[in-house]
């Protein structure tokens, strides 16, 4: 309400510029369901923003190989967000690479711009999990890294470890036997959670060293990263020098920023009771960041065309 009486103070003038500026929809997040918004908004023929804090893709580009995406056999996450990038800029989108520091009704905020919008859809997916540890923040990009298929490169024929024992840390694990000279894949339980056709995988390759029941305790090195300690279940420490240690722990939302005008469930999941709507007008989501069942690509691109759609309709 108070919007609307803003709008209404405003001269002439003022109501121009605001009406000359102001998007259609702007979509918060370049991930899948951030571009399949997009795509569905553009064709509506809709004047969209999508603003994107990081690299666009979102978590799909870490997946070594994406098997479960109807009509593609097999593609690799990192060549989907590419396509998928490229076909939303072939419909015209106006795409920044902004950090969204706020929300409000009608306005996205970043750190050097705001934009009117009539509608925003929030995707912001989720970012991966940290270890917490001491020195982790120091060594990223110097030995730590959260994604095997964007960094595995830099470690030919080294040694690194994989932490981690769901698909993401398996998956990695296959796929940096095939750069470094040995793998080390640590969990810290003594069953994975991960499918058992990718464990018989990685227990197939003879330079993959699976050590279960382990947590890493300490990241050690000067400039770069140069080894991990371990303790098992009985406090047993030990030390395994390595060149490259890979997080693959899981994922978490960071939708703190907009909990004071949407409601956020304990765990950061934006809460959506119809799956599309959030508790403030005109502010949809899509993706990962809401409370749903399962977070998987195909359920990301469904909700980033439905968010569009309702949109559309709520702003026609
Ligand atoms: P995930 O399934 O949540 O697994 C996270 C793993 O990290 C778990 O094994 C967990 O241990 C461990 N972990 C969590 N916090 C930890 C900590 N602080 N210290 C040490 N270990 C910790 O995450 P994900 O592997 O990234 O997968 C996310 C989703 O994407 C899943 O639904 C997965 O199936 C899907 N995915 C699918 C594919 C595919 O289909 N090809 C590929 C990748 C991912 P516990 O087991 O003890 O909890």
């Amino acid at each position: 309400m108070r919007d609307i009486i803003n709008l209404e103070r405003m001269n002439f003038f003022e109501l121009f510029l605001w009406v000359i500026f102001m998007y259609d929809i702007i979509i918060v997040g370049a991930g899948p369901a951030g571009m399949t918004a997009a795509i569905y908004a553009l064709r509506a023929n809709k004047k969209v923003l999508l603003l994107e804090a990081k690299a666009y893709g979102g978590q799909i580009v870490n997946a070594y190989r994406v098997e479960n995406y109807p009509g593609i056999s097999s593609i690799s996450g990192f060549d989907l967000a590419n396509n998928m990038y490229n076909q939303v800029k072939s419909f015209g989108v106006d795409i920044k690479f902004e950090e969204v520091i706020g929300i409000q009704k009608y306005k996205v905020i970043t750190a050097n711009n705001e934009y009117k919008t009539k509608a925003i859809i929030l995707a912001t997916g989720v970012q991966n999990k940290k270890l917490n540890l001491e020195n982790e923040d120091k060594f990223i990009g110097r030995g730590i890294s959260y994604c095997a298929t964007c960094d595995g490169n830099f470690y030919k024929n080294k040694r690194v470890a994989v932490i981690g024992g769901g698909n993401t840390a398996l998956e990695d694990a296959i796929y940096l036997s095939s750069i470094a000279s040995e793998v080390y894949l640590i969990h810290r339980r003594d069953s994975f959670r991960g499918d058992d056709r990718l464990l018989d995988d990685v227990k197939r390759l003879d330079n993959i060293k699976i050590i279960t029941n382990s947590k890493v305790t300490n990241i050690f090195g000067n400039n770069c990263l140069s080894g991990i300690e371990i303790a098992d279940d009985t406090s047993n420490k030990s030390k395994i020098d390595i060149d490259g240690l890979f997080i693959a722990i899981g994922q978490e939302p960071k939708n703190n920023i907009f909990s004071d005008i949407i409601d956020i469930d304990q765990y950061g999941y934006i809460i959506s009771p119809d799956g599309v709507h959030t508790s403030c007008d005109g502010i949809y989501v899509a993706g990962d960041a809401r409370v749903k069942d399962l977070r998987q690509l195909t359920t990301a691109v469904s909700d980033g065309s439905i968010a569009a759609n309702v949109a559309i309709k709520e702003i026609n």
